[in-house]
């Protein structure tokens, strides 16, 4: 199975079982707009547990707050979004598309690399056992033409974006030969800046209407409130604020499902440093974050830094963190170094002092900042991506299993009777009573065990347990572990430490000695 045809796969599964729907499906969806269904609901909100308890739980120096969605019209002067949030953009005449111009370039960038890894896996094919990847990528004529030619596109491609040179972007797309995916000509139009950010009317009148806008990041929530927070909360810098909410942007190319929302979700944390120390929190926070991401499990060799080419009109330093989705590398998360430009503009739009009093130096400044900002969505994906598996058994049956790390699986417990008589279906939900308040736990007695075991597999249930006539006599039960489908008897009463042990928080943390 292609890479693609796996990604296919995800998407419909996603909808099948009550993950991720279109939004208004009825009237056919609207464009990169999704609704999260029953199960896809339990486990975005075990993702968003999993990332506050780390920070707000497990760091004394950082607190929530939830801020609004709509915000005075000047913090998007200040932040700079109002003049600098745009992406670049070009259709092609011939198939009427449009596209991100950078993201044509990305594309084409990867796929030199591609090429390069192509070249290395024929040579170590011919090779064999003797064969020395360094040596080889080092003096292969073929490995270092593509590689010079890459570099250098590269390297222009870098510089047009940071001089904001959109007649450059174009030429690049026209040197490199790149071709619409749709009509495959290279008949292109001009190169355009466009603003991400949608706007609405506040106020109930015309004339009393002011343009407001819909938050396109969550973090300025976070700047607007940093003396509220640090006065209220007498914080010492260093120290942060978490937030997790809705952001909208008005993505020019809407692709790869759930991957590019124009609303979705965000968890961002500022972590308010003094200046000059900024670069060591930096590094600090890339290592706790790339850490937070091991523990799922997913494979040490998934993930990658990817630093920005273009900083930020805000930043000194940034870099994704990527994960090896099915249809290649893809940021999941930024951390960056912001400055103190947006405190620094808040306080000159606003006219307002917004500075922190050191009590060791008796000085007062403005913060430096560097944030973590993940998309919900995003971590989504990566995780049901990691998590989906085909597998063919050992009795030549074949099953769909969703190996979502216990803590973040959307129901960890169900219950089934054997049979629907006998005193059995009563038993159940004595067990469901037991385990319910603390666990989401479901009930099903209908079809085989075999065929309720393949319907827990789909959406990534961590145990079955069986109920038969055994339980009545002796109080044990059969449960069933999903991943390995090994099965034991067990205790009733032993049945709520062991769920609370293997689904648990905890289990995560503790790898990430925080
Ligand atoms: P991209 O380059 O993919 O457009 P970005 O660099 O603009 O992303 P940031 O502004 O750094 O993204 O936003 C932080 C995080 O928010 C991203 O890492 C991503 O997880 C998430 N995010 C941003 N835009 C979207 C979107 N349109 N849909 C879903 N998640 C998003």
């Amino acid at each position: 199975m292609t890479q693609e045809e796996l990604f296919k796969k995800l998407v419909a599964h996603c909808k099948e079982y009550g993950f991720v729907f279109p939004s208004s499906e009825i009237y056919d969806g609207l464009g990169a707009v999704y609704d999260y269904g029953q199960n896809g609901v339990e486990l975005k909100n075990n993702i968003k547990r999993y990332w506050w308890d780390s920070m707000v739980k497990l760091h004394e120096n950082i607190v929530g707050i939830d801020a609004a969605i709509f915000m005075h019209p000047k913090t998007w002067e200040a932040s700079g979004h109002v003049g600098a949030f745009n992406d670049p953009l070009i259709d092609n005449k011939d198939s009427k598309k449009r596209y991100r111009a950078d993201v044509l370039i990305e594309d084409w960038l990867a796929k030199q690399d591609e090429k390069i890894q192509k070249e290395v896996d024929k040579a170590r094919k011919r090779f064999g056992e003797a064969f020395d990847e360094e040596q080889y990528r080092a003096t292969s004529p073929r490995v270092a033409e593509i590689a010079a030619k890459r570099d250098a596109v590269h390297a222009r491609f870098a510089e047009a974006l940071n001089a904001s040179d959109l007649a450059e972007l174009r030429q690049i797309i026209l040197d490199c030969e790149i071709v619409c995916p749709i009509s495959g000509t290279r008949n292109w139009t001009e190169v355009r800046q466009f603003n991400l950010m949608f706007s609405t009317q506040m106020g109930s009148t015309a004339e009393g209407a002011n343009t407001i806008y819909l938050r396109p990041e969550t973090a300025q929530g976070i700047f607007v409130n940093f003396l509220n927070v640090q006065k209220t909360g007498r914080m010492k810098l260093p120290f942060g604020i978490a937030q997790i909410g809705k952001a909208f942007r008005n993505e020019i190319v809407a692709r790869q499902f759930i991957f590019r929302m124009r609303e979705f979700e965000q968890m961002e944390m500022q972590f308010f440093v003094k200046p000059g120390t900024e670069m060591h929190w930096w590094n600090e926070w890339k290592n706790t974050r790339m850490a937070w991401h091991r523990a799922l499990g997913f494979g040490d060799d998934n993930y990658r830094f990817h630093d920005h080419d273009k900083l930020a009109h805000y930043a000194n330093a940034a870099t994704d963190v990527e994960y090896n989705f099915p249809f290649g590398f893809k940021e999941v998360e930024g951390i960056h170094s912001r400055t103190d430009f947006d405190l620094g503009n808040h306080q000159k739009f606003s006219g307002k002092k917004i500075q922190y009093f050191d009590p060791e130096s008796g000085e007062s400044f403005v913060p430096y900042v560097v944030e973590t900002s993940i998309g919900v969505d995003r971590m989504f994906l990566q995780v049901m991506s990691a998590a989906y598996c085909e597998e063919k058994l050992e009795n030549g049956d074949e099953r769909v299993v969703l190996r979502i790390p216990a803590a973040l699986a959307p129901t960890k417990v169900a219950v089934m009777p054997l049979v629907k008589k006998d005193g059995l279906p009563e038993k159940a939900r004595e067990i469901i009573d037991n385990l319910k308040y603390d666990f989401v736990v479901t009930y099903d007695e209908k079809d085989s065990i075999g065929k309720r075991y393949r319907r827990q597999d789909a959406v990534g249930t961590p145990f079955c347990v069986t109920v038969d006539h055994q339980t009545l006599e002796d109080g044990t039960v059969t449960v069933r572990h999903r991943d390995t489908m090994a099965q034991e008897r067990i205790a009733i009463e032993a049945l709520h430490a062991m769920v609370d042990e293997e689904c648990s928080f905890r289990k995560l943390f503790r790898k990430l000695n925080l």
